[in-house]
């Protein structure tokens, strides 16, 4: 992110825009919606301009050193490249912000695309790269935004004081979702403004006698890390989350999904790495439930897959606490996606196995003879490490060295690796792998797999 955004305080700020034609007036009209003081300098000025005089300065001339004095922003907006440059370099010299129209490099800052509910406006910004996307992102939103909008966020910030009657947290926020979801918009059509003060009314007296939530966990599984691979309940529960205790493997995009309010919990957990004991984060759940929040226990891919689960819903059982698992995509089912594969078909495997390379107690054990069968498909979890001792174990059961084996290192991410070897190079590829990674044993790439039988048919 090159350019940060901040809604600017224009009360009484000083604006000055250097230009009087076409394109200063462009400027001038979202200037217009805000406070500022604004002033425009240039030898003559548009009709459409001269119109919002006394609203605004005009002074007939070239802008001038001595009209920036106290500027906050500068706009240099002449259409003229060398006007332009002259009158960015007097707005930095007096320490304003400015914006050289149409010219990115030369500005410090951008003016975005707006959608304009106000008090609640939309900033759209692309830096620059893409104008078009904004203007359609911004059609989007006229959209879906309500005009009523503006009105009920004006009269709901008149009763924000009353709303601090409701403990802060979920109670205050059920409040205002109700508010803007249903009672709101409901009163605004039935009765205009009156009636939205009444029902703001009516709807706090309600919240403030019903009895308090009671807190509970969500186990919702967030998938390989892909967002767009989050079930709509897990989208929608992170959304509403007080609390989130999340493990390492989940993708920085899904943790980005939560409310900026909500508590942030890591404990990160992965395969060898440092890692919360597992008391602690019973600890966690226990006391953030029992304090009435609503916590999603966010774990990577399925929370049902080697994830613990089980020690978890246990302590929540002995401490009386609610719970609901969200299933999700297991990174075995995104790997298998990613190379064009099936995990069983007919007539090579009627199973499947989902194992792991270590348990507890150091390597975990396994049907090694079953896995080493010809046409046998498993995922293999947490198996970079193990991938020597793995690849042993099938070997002493009969399997061929050349048996197909996929390795996809970050599935369903940006930087998703996929690296299709044998089972007789597997520990070495498995070795280059930084990131966590499935091993897919008795899989090829779909177009590998293909090329090899074409090869065959060569022969
Ligand atoms: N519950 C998770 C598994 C947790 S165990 C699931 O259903 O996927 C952690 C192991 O999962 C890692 O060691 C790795 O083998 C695998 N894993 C998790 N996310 C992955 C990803 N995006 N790509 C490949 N493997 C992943």
């Amino acid at each position: 992110m090159q350019h940060y955004p901040v809604f600017l305080d224009m009360t009484q700020a000083r604006v000055v825009i250097g230009g009087g034609g076409e394109i200063a007036l462009a400027k001038l009209r979202l200037l217009l919606k805000t406070d500022a003081k604004i002033t425009l300098c240039a030898p003559g000025f548009a009709p459409e301009i001269e119109a919002h005089r006394p609203r605004v300065t005009l002074v007939r001339r070239p802008l001038l050193g001595c009209d920036l004095h106290g500027a906050r922003l500068v706009y240099a907006a002449t259409g003229d490249a060398t006007e332009d440059a002259r009158i960015a370099a007097l707005g930095r010299k007096s320490g304003a912000l400015v914006n050289v129209v149409d010219n990115l490099d030369a500005s410090d800052f951008l003016t975005p695309a707006i959608v304009d509910r106000a008090p609640v406006v939309v900033a759209i910004g692309t830096e620059g790269a893409a104008p078009v996307l904004a203007r359609k992102i911004k059609a989007h939103l006229e959209e879906v935004l309500p005009a009523s909008l503006g009105i009920l966020t004006r009269i709901g910030k008149g009763f924000r004081a009353m709303a601090e009657h409701l403990p802060q947290g979920t109670r205050r926020r059920a409040f205002w979702a109700e508010y803007y979801d249903t009672a709101g918009p409901r009163a605004l059509e039935q009765g205009g403004e009156k009636q939205v003060e009444q029902a703001l009314d009516a709807l706090l007296a309600r919240h403030l006698r019903a009895a308090p939530p009671e807190g509970h966990v969500d186990f919702v599984s967030a998938g390989p890390g892909d967002p767009e691979l989050l079930t709509l309940k897990a989208r929608k529960l992170i959304d509403r989350a007080d609390v989130v205790i999340y493990d390492r493997l989940v993708s920085p995009e899904i943790l980005e999904l939560a409310r900026r309010e909500a508590v942030m919990i890591s404990v990160g957990k992965e395969g060898f790495g440092p890692s919360t004991p597992q008391s602690e984060i019973h600890r966690l759940m226990i006391h953030h439930a029992q304090t009435g929040a609503h916590v999603v226990r966010l774990k990577g891919g399925d929370a049902s897959v080697f994830g613990r689960l089980d020690e978890e819903t246990d302590a929540l059982d002995t401490a009386r606490i609610r719970w609901q698992v969200i299933p999700g995509v297991t990174s075995a089912s995104s790997a298998a996606a990613s190379i064009g594969q099936s995990l069983t078909r007919r007539g090579r495997n009627q199973s499947l196995r989902l194992v792991t390379a270590h348990d507890m107690q150091g390597y975990a054990d396994q049907d090694w003879r079953a896995l080493a069968a010809p046409g046998a498909i498993t995922a293999v979890y947490m198996g970079k490490r193990a991938a020597r001792f793995v690849q042993g174990r099938l070997l002493m059961h009969g399997a061929s060295p050349e048996t197909p084996v996929t390795l996809v290192e970050n599935a369903s991410r940006a930087d998703q690796q996929i690296v299709p070897t044998t089972l007789a190079h597997l520990p070495r590829q498995a070795a280059a792998l930084a990131g966590p990674a499935i091993i897919l044993l008795g899989l090829a790439p779909r177009a590998t797999e293909q090329s090899f039988e074409l090869q065959e048919q060569a022969l």
